[in-house]
């Protein structure tokens, strides 16, 4: 980058939502634009996860943007060499790649009031922009717990999201701590080659059928040749998500039926009632993200597993110590312990209008309007921010709602002309924040009597989206002026007019 490069739009990060906004700016015919990414090829989260047996529980065709369908997708639950495949795809086929800078970290960015712009430094330079985007997801950067005396462990020691694939786990003593959406899906993956499994349990989990399969070449071919058949498809696997809705929200009791499946999905793989027991989890489904998967509940009963149905205490040397006192040897720790989701760094990187971090402005919980925007820093989105999560459909829906709303900003930004600003109005976004926690009351993440990532240190959920993705599609069509305070520079302060909207055509 040269001294002073000065675009339009950086959008922080090339995971969906990244890739997402990079298509939607150049559909805009919008192409002063880059994507700023830390690593050295596309895929966020798809690129950085790739452990054994990594796949997205969300089926692909639902699971995919709407507007870069893919007709051959392989299965119905593709893995994660397919998803980023896809990515990489996209990222081609839209013409994305000359907005790409890789290993271009974020290091600071920080708004600029005279200028009305934003002042990026990044790893390969500094930047300005009129508008910035984040996009780095909140399952982005890895969360390993404090543990006293980790550092004392002689052997191997990773986490999920940071697989090491150059460590051969055959026949190794292998403690997998945490029973989340990752790690349930590495321990049958890694069963049968390692000599012990020791599972570190703290909470069980509610695990589901997974009625994955592979997708028929007849199937792949209608979808390829009849467009209607794959759009069917997506609305069909959409619309029984949309109608599961209510019972997270509104009517949690109304879960006691799947829990019912659950339970049946356990015996029929456990005969060990005390392995059954361990296993069984004492809250609502769906409290916590709902799991689904054929082959932990097998893995589990072979004779190298150990269940250790403790949390991680401590370790002394090659001894990791449970929670219930127990005590395991190990070569190597793998920790499918999450990421930092309500604490997300890239807020600790971000300077806005008074001169605070928004991991400041967020210290007694995130908040922001419609997901996006946080007041006090202006003409700022954040792609996938506070409560716009998901338990049960794709991501990529409430992506591509925020992107209207992206393209809706910039639209209003070139109406209100050259020097001006958009900054949600305080009031607008605690509106808003109060909205969310009201309707935050009566649903399953609230009542069901687990703790989850959804939730913050306050017990406040910040995360999750408590409606239909319909609805957040209602709610993010628009920007309404009225929600913003219009900024301009100050007297006498002249800065240069934003970069015109091209006419080049997007693809
Ligand atoms: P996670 O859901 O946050 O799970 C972290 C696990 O680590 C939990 O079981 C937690 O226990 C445990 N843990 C934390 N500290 C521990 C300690 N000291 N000792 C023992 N256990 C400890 O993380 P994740 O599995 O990486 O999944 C994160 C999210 O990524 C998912 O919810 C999902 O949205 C997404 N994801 C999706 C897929 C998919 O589509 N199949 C796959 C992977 C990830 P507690 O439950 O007691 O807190």
């Amino acid at each position: 980058m040269s001294e002073r490069e000065h675009v339009r739009v950086a959008v922080i990060g090339s995971g969906f939502g990244g890739l997402g906004a990079a298509v939607r700016l150049r559909r805009e015919g919008i192409t002063d634009f880059v994507v700023l990414e830390r690593a050295g090829s596309v895929g966020g989260t798809w690129r950085d996860n790739s452990y054994p047996g990594c796949a997205c529980d969300v089926p692909s065709h639902l699971y995919s943007f709407s507007f870069a369908p893919n007709p051959r997708w392989p299965r119905n639950f593709s893995g994660q060499p397919h998803i980023r495949a896809y990515l990489e795809h996209v990222a081609d086929t839209f013409g994305l790649r000359p907005h790409l800078r890789f290993h271009a970290e974020v290091e600071h960015a920080r708004w600029d009031g005279d200028a009305l712009r934003w002042e990026i430094e990044t790893a390969r330079g500094p930047l300005t922009a009129d508008v910035l985007v984040s996009a780095t997801g909140p399952l982005s950067d890895p969360k390993i717990p404090d543990v006293p005396g980790l550092a004392t462990f002689p052997g191997k020691v990773f986490h999920s999201a940071r697989w090491d694939h150059d460590y051969d786990l055959r026949g190794k003593r292998v403690a997998m701590i945490g029973t989340g959406a990752s790690a349930i899906q590495i321990v049958p993956a890694i069963q049968p080659e390692v000599g012990r499994l020791s599972l570190f349990q703290r909470t069980p989990a509610w695990v589901l059928p997974r009625a994955d399969r592979k997708i028929t070449g007849l199937e792949r071919w209608l979808h390829a040749t009849v467009p209607a058949t794959r759009a069917a498809r997506r609305g069909i696997l959409w619309g029984i998500r949309e109608l599961q809705v209510s019972a997270f929200t509104k009517r949690p009791n109304e879960l006691g039926l799947v829990e019912a499946v659950g339970r049946a999905h356990m015996r029929l793989a456990v005969k060990d009632p005390a392995l059954r027991a361990k296993l069984t989890p004492d809250y609502r489904i769906g409290c916590k993200r709902i799991l689904l998967s054929n082959s932990y509940y097998p893995a589990l009963t072979k004779p190298n597993v150990d269940v250790i149905a403790a949390g991680l205490r401590e370790v002394d040397g090659a001894t990791l110590i449970g929670s219930d006192g127990s005590r395991t040897e190990a070569d190597a720790i793998v920790f499918g312990t999450g990421f930092h989701v309500t604490d997300m760094p890239i807020a600790e990187r971000v300077t806005g209008a008074d001169g605070i971090t928004l991991a400041e402005r967020w210290k007694d919980g995130m908040e922001s309007l419609r997901g996006g925007s946080a007041d006090g820093f202006p003409n700022f989105l954040t792609l996938i921010g506070p409560n716009t999560g998901l338990g049960n459909s794709s991501m990529i829906l409430m992506i591509e709602s925020q992107l209207n709303y992206l393209a809706d900003y910039l639209h209003q930004l070139d109406v209100l002309g050259g020097e001006i600003a958009l900054d949600a109005r305080p009031e607008a976004v605690a509106a808003w924040s109060d909205h969310m926690q009201r309707r935050m009351r009566r649903t399953v993440w609230t009542t069901g009597g687990c703790d989850s990532w959804y939730l913050d240190a306050n017990g406040r959920n910040t995360t999750a989206w408590p409606g239909t993705t319909a609805e957040f599609r209602r709610e993010t069509r628009r920007v309404d002026l009225a929600e913003y305070a219009l900024l301009r520079p100050p007297a006498g302060r002249r800065t240069p007019a934003p970069a015109a909207r091209t006419e080049e055509a997007a693809v």
